[in-house]
């Protein structure tokens, strides 16, 4: 049994799905390696050019009091080679992932990002992730406490048999100044920033929210939270998507869907993105998304013994999950726009759920389609979303 599967109390006002069995099924059988409290799963292959070879398998690292959620990236190697043959390089990877997910990809910060993929070099990298989920329902929220990020890198090194990271690629770009709690006259955060972005600048505001099944939550906005204003808010709801929108995988349109309504915002000079880090993968976590890209691929991976065709995105999903495969709830984000004393919006959105969820909050909600088009490689997967049921049409208003 994994640490923290456990059913949500189905009385509780939170609003939280309750784990099925196949979920709990899929989940164990995704499990690569489990010792002294570290939980390594399969994952699966990155997306990127074709001259890099990068393999990405969520770990969560339990101490009994606290977890942590860790991304190992295998270049060049896949995990079980390294299982049975730690004598690879290892080196730790520190990304601010808020900043990261607003970086334009020819930017530096990117260059240094994909330098890291290069060459023919087998090495992992091991990035601890301040946000995000493994598998639901265990999500991660900011910790920035290093003693503790030390303790359970050290129970993940141990636990894993490969040797520490001798080297620290820091790709943060934020000042101490930037860390600090700031609390608006609408909310208390545990941070506020400010990034540039688009020839002008985003402000970001995280913020926890307890009892949530999601936790943590991230607001973009053009300017000051307080400046926020208007009937028919232009809004965004953006489920966090660590490898579109951190690793710039080509797979999928997560960062340009939330790069474009950025930029739309920018113009019109209102709006806000509410970001949920923890809903990658449409709630399931890192570890059920990374077995769907294997299956996109038409890798053999757990889930693909031996029928190698490769599959959409909804059909991969469908694979490891059934058919209820979306569990996201957006009670919470209905809690963001009510605490900010927003009663109508526009949402730039093409997922029926999302509509629906904030709307059954009392949020009157007019849909304005997204209208990403992609690129040849993220197109499958646009065509697929807009296929499926829960998504508004290709043409559909
Ligand atoms: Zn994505």
């Amino acid at each position: 049994m994994l640490p923290g599967i456990r059913e949500f109390d189905r009385e509780s006002p939170r609003g939280a799905p309750e784990i099925s069995d196949i979920y709990r099924q899929s989940i164990e059988r995704l499990v690569l390696m489990q010792r002294n409290g570290v939980t390594h799963f399969y994952g699966g292959p990155l997306h990127l050019d074709d001259e890099k070879d990068v393999w990405l398998s969520p770990v969560e690292v339990d101490d009994g009091e606290q977890y942590s959620y860790f991304q190992l990236l295998y270049v060049n190697t896949r995990p079980e080679e390294v299982l049975s043959n730690p004598d690879v390089a290892v080196s730790y990877l520190e990304i601010d992932e808020a900043s990261f997910k607003l970086t334009a990809v020819d930017s530096l910060g990117y260059e240094q990002l994909t330098s890291q993929f290069s060459g023919d070099r087998k090495q992992v990298l091991i990035r601890h992730c301040k946000t995000g989920m493994a598998y639901y329902p265990r999500p991660v929220t900011p910790n920035e406490d290093p003693d503790l990020v030390y303790k359970h890198l050290e129970q993940l090194v141990d636990a894993i048999g490969i040797r520490e990271p001798e080297v620290s690629v820091s790709l943060s770009k934020l000042s101490e100044k930037d860390r600090v709690p700031v609390t608006t006259d609408l909310l208390e955060t545990v941070h506020a920033r400010k990034y540039p972005f688009g020839g002008g600048e985003i402000h970001s505001y995280g913020l926890i929210l307890d009892g949530d099944p999601w936790q943590y939550y991230e607001i973009f906005t053009p300017h000051e939270i307080e400046r926020i204003s208007g009937e028919d808010l232009l809004v965004r709801v953006d489920s966090g998507c660590d490898i579109g929108q951190i690793y710039d995988d080509k797979g999928c349109d997560c960062r340009d869907q939330l790069h474009t309504a950025l930029l739309e915002m920018q113009e019109v000079g209102n709006g806000l993105v509410i970001h949920i880090p923890s809903q990658d993968g449409r709630g399931f976590g890192a570890a059920t998304k990374m077995e769907t890209e294997g299956l996109k691929r038409g890798i053999e991976v757990v889930f693909n013994k031996g029928n190698i065709e490769p599959v959409d995105t909804v059909v991969a999903a469908r694979m490891v999950l059934g058919e209820d495969f979306d569990i996201r709830t957006y009670e919470g984000a209905g809690r963001v726009l009510a605490s900010l004393g927003i009663k109508s919006i526009l949402l730039k959105n093409d997922n029926r759920l999302k509509a629906e969820g904030l709307a059954a909050g009392g949020i009157r909600v007019t849909r304005k389609r997204t209208n990403t088009t992609g690129t040849d490689s993220s197109r499958q997967h646009i065509e697929a979303k807009h296929k499926h049921v829960t998504y508004f049409g290709e043409d559909e208003n």
